[in-house]
């Protein structure tokens, strides 16, 4: 029942291919825990990808379906600060006891007790006792568990015992329903064309996401208008995400078109002009090689073309680099100027 957040739920926890695997596993321990064989249970991914949601999620429905056990949520971080504590002041053992008496322990972030060898002694007497009296042991970590480095080989090994599930970054349709369950909790309704907009631009994490619905709700209030298209393109131009931190999408266009005297309403369009098809496609061949965004959503970006015809664009520019110098030569020369 300890630091618990209600406010995190399966119910509120969108279901995707990104987390499908790990969050039925959450499921199965929130109905069972203790006695399916995902004990202990670890979830693993990177940042903002939803660990905390999922694992919250789990102890929040073993709380309130299961009334006499006890969950305690905690980070690595309070953990070890609690330890260190106990130590200081001479209760080590009111500690170990407190934690021993746990019938659903999750544990958040373990990758911060890597190097912390006291305190993994401590929670690896803790995880014995609680495995062998059948309680539910719930981790997570912001990388597999073989690339753990710092964390001692008992626990390592104790952690392959049950199941090991990662998060991935939110698939487009998963981004699509995040966007759609957020907007509907605020009462908010926007046309899906600019839902599309943003599950387009934003495809690095949930938090992320949810930022910039944020940002776009406080811009619409600030301005007293609804969102629209028109809206989220101002408000996302503000926005730093991950991905604009490397070159983006908007950049390559921008340099290209600037190279080749075209616009970039033209870049995108239908025309198949020759004095427009080439520049188009040197514009997909920088953002396969400057950006993660995959074929598909590069293809979006330039007027909603299709995977097939960046991967053709991508082969025309390398075969003509081959071919003739004053390709490679204009290649070479934009691409200097994204440095
Ligand atoms: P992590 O712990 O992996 O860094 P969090 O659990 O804190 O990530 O998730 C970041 C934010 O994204 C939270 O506000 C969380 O509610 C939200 N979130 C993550 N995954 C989902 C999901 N599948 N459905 C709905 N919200 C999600
Ligand atoms: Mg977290």
């Amino acid at each position: 029942d300890l630091y618990l957040n209600p406010t995190y739920s399966f119910d509120n926890y969108i279901e995707g291919d990104c987390n499908r695997l790990a969050r039925s596993a959450g499921m199965a321990v929130a109905q069972r825990p203790g006695v399916t064989s995902f004990n202990p249970l670890l979830i693993y991914g990177g940042v903002g990808l939803g660990k905390t949601h999922l694992v919250q999620a789990i102890g929040n429905h073993i709380k309130g379906h299961h009334h006499d056990k006890f969950v305690l949520y905690v980070s690595s971080e309070k953990f070890t600060n609690q330890f260190i504590n106990a130590i200081k002041s001479n209760t080590l053992q009111d500690f170990t006891d407190f934690y021993m008496k746990v019938d659903a322990l999750i544990l958040d972030d373990v990758q911060f007790l890597s190097g912390k060898e006291k305190t993994q002694d401590t929670f690896f007497h803790i995880f014995n006792h609680l495995h062998q009296s059948g309680r539910q042991i719930i981790m997570t970590s912001d990388r597999r568990p073989s690339e753990l480095q710092g964390l001692q080989d008992r626990l390592l090994s104790r952690f392959k015992w049950g199941l090991t599930a990662d998060l991935q970054q939110p698939d487009f349709e998963t981004r699509i329903a995040i966007i759609q369950r957020k907007l509907q909790a605020e009462g908010i309704y926007i046309e899906y064309s600019v839902i599309e907009y943003i599950a387009h631009s934003v495809n690095t994490n949930v938090r992320e996401l949810e930022g910039v619905i944020i940002s776009l709700m406080a811009q619409a209030s600030l301005v007293r208008r609804d969102i629209d298209l028109d809206l989220a393109k101002t408000v996302m131009k503000n926005i730093v995400t991950a991905e604009d931190r490397e070159v983006n999408i908007d950049t390559i266009q921008e340099i290209v078109s600037d190279y080749y005297d075209v616009s970039i309403a033209d870049l995108k369009g239908k025309s198949r002009k020759k004095e427009l098809v080439y520049p188009r496609q040197v514009a997909m061949y920088f953002a396969k090689e400057l950006t993660d965004l995959s074929l598909k959503s590069i293809g979006y970006h330039f007027g909603g073309r299709d995977h097939s015809t960046v991967i053709h664009a991508i082969q025309t520019i390398s075969d003509l680099m081959e071919q003739d110098d004053s390709v490679k030569d204009a290649v070479q020369k934009i691409r200097s100027t994204f440095s």
